[in-house]
């Protein structure tokens, strides 16, 4: 499996221009396959988003590559993530930053990534059940927040828990399963930064 692991970075990532290399490494070590549901393993590596339970979906690599190369996920940081899913985006930061919080709101999706950082001996990552549109306030600030899940707009309430400097990355949009990937940075206490980083593809962020 590391084999074809290494042939999705080069190929699925270096290729389309991720070159941050904490990402292309954490992305090395991490095994997706750990994430997937039973039976789809052997799908782990391919180039496209797999179902994993509750109507919600692994996304894509290249996705999960691209938004924390965006957030600037870097050594020593503080990383807050909406929408644990499988738990394999939290994995990779891991790899990355010095601790990971992460929120998702289906108790049967926590319990399983909880299940598979405690088996892969994760012991930076805090997971909880609940609404991650308010984030985690008694954690807050955060050098970097990513959002899985497409967005109306981005929630006040996680701009808030930016460190200045910090950096939000989420797919905002009106429609439910095409947004926008923006970028946004705390410049100040009351002023942010937006950049649009492309279109995108997310299962809708609930709540807020
Ligand atoms: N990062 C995940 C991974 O690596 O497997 C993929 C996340 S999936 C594309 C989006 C997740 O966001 C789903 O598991 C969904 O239940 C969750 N979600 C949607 N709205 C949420 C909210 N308000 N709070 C927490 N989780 C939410």
């Amino acid at each position: 499996m590391s084999d074809n692991r290494y042939r999705m970075v080069d190929r699925q990532l270096v290729r389309r221009g991720i070159s941050d290399r904490n990402v292309l490494d954490a992305m090395r070590d991490v095994a997706r396959e750990a994430f997937v549901d039973p039976g789809f393993e052997a799908f782990a590596y391919e180039d496209e988003p797999l179902p994993i339970g509750e109507g919600q979906t692994i996304s894509q690599p290249y996705i999960v590559a691209l938004m924390i190369e965006a957030a600037g996920v870097k050594p020593g940081d503080k990383v807050l993530e909406v929408g644990t899913g499988s738990g394999y985006a939290a994995a990779v930061m891991a790899g990355i930053a010095k601790s990971v919080y992460t929120i998702e709101r289906h108790a049967a999706l926590e319990q399983g990534a909880r299940g598979r950082f405690e088996k892969l001996g994760f012991d930076n990552i805090e997971l909880r059940v609940g609404d991650g549109t308010k984030g985690w306030p008694e954690a807050a600030p955060f050098d970097a927040i990513i959002v899985a899940a497409g967005a109306s707009k981005a929630p006040q309430r996680l701009m808030d828990q930016l460190d200045i400097g910090g950096r939000l990355v989420i797919p905002v949009g009106a429609e439910a399963r095409s947004q926008r990937l923006l970028k946004i940075t705390r410049v100040s206490g009351t002023q942010f930064e937006e950049e649009d980083l492309g279109g995108v593809r997310f299962v809708p962020l609930i709540g807020g």
